[in-house]
């Protein structure tokens, strides 16, 4: 297998060789946030958009740190990996402990990790599995604690699902790793941020393609009722880009392969984004 091109607090190195602490608090909290970088013709996707969504989630949680380092950094995985296509990811946790324990010290510093990798950003259809949104209270937070997705999407590998639409209490909030949007004949729907979801890069994107677009959009509260009646179901992250639901196997739908809405939407986010 090809070496991966990485980089551990400002040091650059292939994955192999790089060792970490056990105390490390991503190891031992998952006190650490990430962001997925995605760079196409070897240029990154919404750079600024992903860099500033990384300083937000480290202020989330009192991490201070140097973004132009960081961003020089990034810069360089891109660059130096020599890959045409792919992603960056990157992990920021608050440091290192002396000892285990939940109430850190204000002296630690900032640990850092990230590795490029390569990534072809084919159009892909899911198969999905409906489930309850067992995650905690901020999701708005790009944290590297995912055990709720985690449980949930293995949960759901085990009915051949590749993802899974996730509801709390019957609004429905967001993908395992994706945002959702939905179609009916006239109009595109979406989650609102209010939800307790992440703010989605791609999403965000997509919503300005739409509304250049002129399509009619809502954002908003919806629940499974709704998804269920859907023509059309897409989610979108920054490695999938924009991919079709094909099925959810539990829960009636009456699903168009390839409706126009979401054709509109595919082709004008491809058209900027990916060619
Ligand atoms: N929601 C969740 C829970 C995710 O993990 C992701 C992907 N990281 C997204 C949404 C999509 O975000 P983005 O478009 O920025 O990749």
């Amino acid at each position: 297998m090809k070496k991966i091109y990485a980089v551990y607090n400002g040091s650059f190195n292939y994955l192999e060789d790089i060792k970490i602490s056990p105390l490390s608090r991503a190891y031992t909290f998952s006190d650490s946030v990430y962001e997925v970088i995605p760079f196409f013709n070897f240029k990154a996707i919404a750079y600024k958009k992903h860099i500033h969504r990384l300083q937000n989630s480290c202020n989330a949680l009192g991490i201070s740190i140097n973004i132009e380092a960081i961003s020089s950094e990034i810069t360089s995985l891109i660059k130096n990996s020599r890959l045409e296509n792919g992603y960056i990811y990157y992990q920021i946790s608050r440091g290192i402990d002396a000892l285990r324990s939940h109430m850190y010290e204000d002296s630690l510093d900032e640990e850092t990790f990230g590795y490029a990798v390569e990534h072809n950003f084919n159009s892909q259809t899911l198969k999905v599995s409906l489930c309850e949104d067992i995650r905690w209270q901020r999701c708005d937070i790009k944290s590297t604690s995912l055990l709720g997705n985690v449980l949930s999407m293995n949960q759901a590998k085990k009915d051949g699902c590749n993802e899974v639409i996730m509801h709390k209490a019957n609004l429905l909030t967001e993908g395992g790793a994706s945002n959702i949007f939905f179609a009916t004949d006239d109009c595109i729907y979406t989650p609102s941020l209010a939800n307790n979801i992440l703010p989605g890069i791609t999403r965000e994107l997509l919503i300005e393609e739409i509304r250049n677009l002129g399509l009619n959009f809502e954002e908003g509260d919806y629940n499974v009722e709704e998804l269920s009646s859907a023509k059309s179901i897409w989610l979108t992250s920054s490695t999938k880009g924009l991919a079709q639901v094909a099925e959810i196997v539990n829960l009636n739908t009456n699903l168009i392969t390839n409706h126009k809405l979401f054709l509109e939407c595919e082709r004008s986010f491809n058209n900027k984004y990916l060619s």
